[in-house]
């Protein structure tokens, strides 16, 4: 232990295990991704990008710009909303969480109940810097309608961003049928 004294030993990227850069910009979702990693997640690489997220040790959804749309996700946000990789990529971010307005016609995003929505509003801020927001949404399941609250943080990675979940919960104590 005596070593790890005064001089702190250089920190390695979670993802790659490479040595990193002194710890530049406060950064909140990709903290501890070194700068290789974080330019890989706007090649267009969706393996690459995956074996990324997966080092994060949260909820991620890569959002691409235009569509604006899930890119790609780690194993814990498939987990979270019970979805395989291939209900979350490509797929409107509502859809991936089973927002009732992606149900619509108009779609996620696009539904008039939309304009108000405080986590599009966090993921669209998220392209140019960073961002977060929290709110209740109705959310669509085998088990019917039950309101949850949704909590995200975003971040620009590239043209792309990164979207961290922070809450996902049923309210009314969780009951669901
Ligand atoms: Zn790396």
């Amino acid at each position: 232990m005596s070593h790890a004294a005064g001089s702190a030993a250089p920190a390695l990227c979670k993802s790659c295990q490479g040595a990193m850069e002194a710890a530049g910009p406060a950064r909140l979702i990709s903290a501890g991704i070194c700068d290789s990693c974080l330019a890989s997640l706007s090649s267009g690489n969706k393996a690459a990008c995956r074996e990324i997220l997966q080092a994060m040790d949260a909820p991620i959804l890569l959002m691409q710009p235009d569509p604006r749309q899930v890119f790609t996700a780690n194993g814990r946000a498939l987990a979270l909303f019970g979805r395989n990789l291939a209900e979350a990529e490509g797929h409107r971010g509502g859809e991936v969480f089973g927002c009732v307005h992606s149900f619509t016609q108009d779609g996620c995003g696009k539904d008039a109940h939309c304009d108000d929505c405080k986590i599009k509003a966090a993921i669209v801020g998220g392209f140019t810097s960073a961002a977060s927001a929290e709110s209740t949404l109705t959310i669509r399941s085998g088990g019917g309608d039950q309101l949850h609250t949704l909590a995200v943080s975003a971040e620009k990675a590239g043209g792309y961003a990164l979207v961290r979940i922070e809450r996902f919960e049923p309210q009314n104590g969780g009951q669901n049928d």
